[in-house]
């Protein structure tokens, strides 16, 4: 039991503790206390409700998947440049040419075709070396083409001059281009046009069997179909672009012949060995076989060829030169991340350049071939209608029996 003395004691040693404390400590036991006091809690008045799924903002999902459509030659002869001529504006005037085919080639990602002819340097001339006028290319781009290779057998038609005014006017025109340079630091800055899009890279290169014994003049550079080079230059791409993919696109083959050589299918095997499994060719003049290889458990990696796509657009009215094929390829990832891509679909589609007069004056209509099976009215000369299905019934009967995998798509 407690004493009153015991309680004495203990009164002083809690009156003795206060008194000890400075004035400052005082005040932050004050000040604590105040604090304290200060902000009671109070409850939300409604309670929050729980996040539901339709509240969570969705993840962007990269697009998988890549269209990329391929045109044979746009080649340039002199009745097509006299086609183009207004007498009236003095202007040459291409659009028109392009004009029913135009929501086929817009129909894609990305649109390459290759330019035989050089651009710009005057007087303007078809064959044998050619030069057209830059609203020849502002007409391509125009009809949905992105994308122009230039290194073919008619590259240095127009020499030094040549080369580069086509380079100049494809830049100033915002067309994709690659295959000749103007000089070798500028093939090293760009080996490859890259397409990047949808969340794909993808490197085209594009190489020439030969110029007509034309050599460029220094400083330009044109690709040669070399291995050394194409081996010097993959490993350039791969090292400084990396890409997801490169395709290359080739001008090679025997002119005329439906089907491939020698040389072109041991080039086609040069680029697998270089891992390039999409080869894209032209240059012929005529159509030749599309092969799809699938992955197979003896061999996984797919591997794509065209040998020929044929001319789109040229004067040549000799069967089967007066049509060819746009190849619409679509690629395909796993996710937007995925560096592997693989072949969604491979797929032709037949074009027939018609060369009706109206109005007194020959006119160069690029057609979508199949369409206009059903159209013979369209026809002035029934003969023009017939030679349009003798070149389709060829087309589809070649690669009918020689294509893998590849089929005829139709609008
Ligand atoms: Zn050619």
């Amino acid at each position: 039991m407690m004493t009153l003395r015991s309680i004495k004691l203990v009164a002083l040693i809690v009156l003795s503790y206060f008194s000890c404390g400075t004035p400052k400590e005082s005040n932050a036991v004050k000040q604590k206390t105040q604090t304290v006091t200060a902000t009671p809690y109070t409850p939300p008045k409604e309670p929050l409700p729980p996040p539901t799924p339709k509240e969570v903002a969705p993840i962007e999902e990269t697009p998988k998947t890549l269209s990329l459509l391929f045109i044979g030659d746009f080649m340039g002869h002199m009745d097509q440049i006299n086609a183009a001529y207004n007498k009236t504006t003095k202007t040459y005037e291409y659009d028109a040419c392009f004009s029913k085919i135009k929501p086929i080639l817009s129909d894609a990602d990305v649109t390459i075709g290759n330019i035989e002819v050089t651009l710009g340097v005057k007087p303007y001339s078809g064959y044998p070396q050619f030069s057209s006028p830059p609203s020849y290319a502002a007409a391509i781009k125009n009809a949905g083409v992105d994308v122009l290779t230039t290194a073919n057998n008619h590259s240095c038609d127009k020499r030094k001059k040549g080369v580069e005014r086509t380079i100049k006017i494809l830049d100033s025109l915002g067309i994709g281009h690659t295959g000749t340079f103007i000089n070798t630091e500028e093939k090293t800055k760009n080996p490859a046009y890259v397409i990047e899009k949808n969340g794909f890279k993808i490197a085209m290169i594009n190489y020439t069997y030969g110029t007509n014994e034309i050599k460029p003049t220094p400083p330009n550079v044109v690709n040669y179909l070399d291995k050394a080079t194409i081996k010097k230059d993959v490993d350039l791409v791969n090292a400084t672009i990396k890409p997801d993919e490169i395709i290359a696109f080739v001008h090679w083959g025997y002119q005329y012949k439906d089907l491939p050589n020698k040389a072109q299918k041991e080039m086609f095997a040069y680029f697998k060995s270089l891992g390039i499994n999409i080869v894209i060719g032209a240059h012929p003049h005529v159509l030749q076989p599309m092969e799809w290889q699938k992955p197979t458990s003896e061999t996984p990696n797919e591997t794509l060829v065209v040998y020929s796509l044929g001319n789109f657009v040229s004067h040549q009215r000799t069967f089967p030169r007066d049509g060819g094929a746009v190849f619409k390829l679509t690629l395909e990832k796993d996710s937007a991340n995925s560096k592997k891509i693989k072949i969604k679909d491979a797929d032709y589609f037949l074009t027939w350049v018609h060369e009706p007069i109206v109005n007194g004056k020959k006119e160069y209509y690029v057609l979508p071939a199949d369409a206009y099976t059903k159209k013979r009215e369209y026809f002035n000369l029934e003969k023009d209608y017939a030679k349009m299905m003798r070149f389709i019934t060829h087309a589809r009967n070649l690669m009918g029996t020689h294509n893998k995998n590849v089929e005829e798509y139709t609008e």
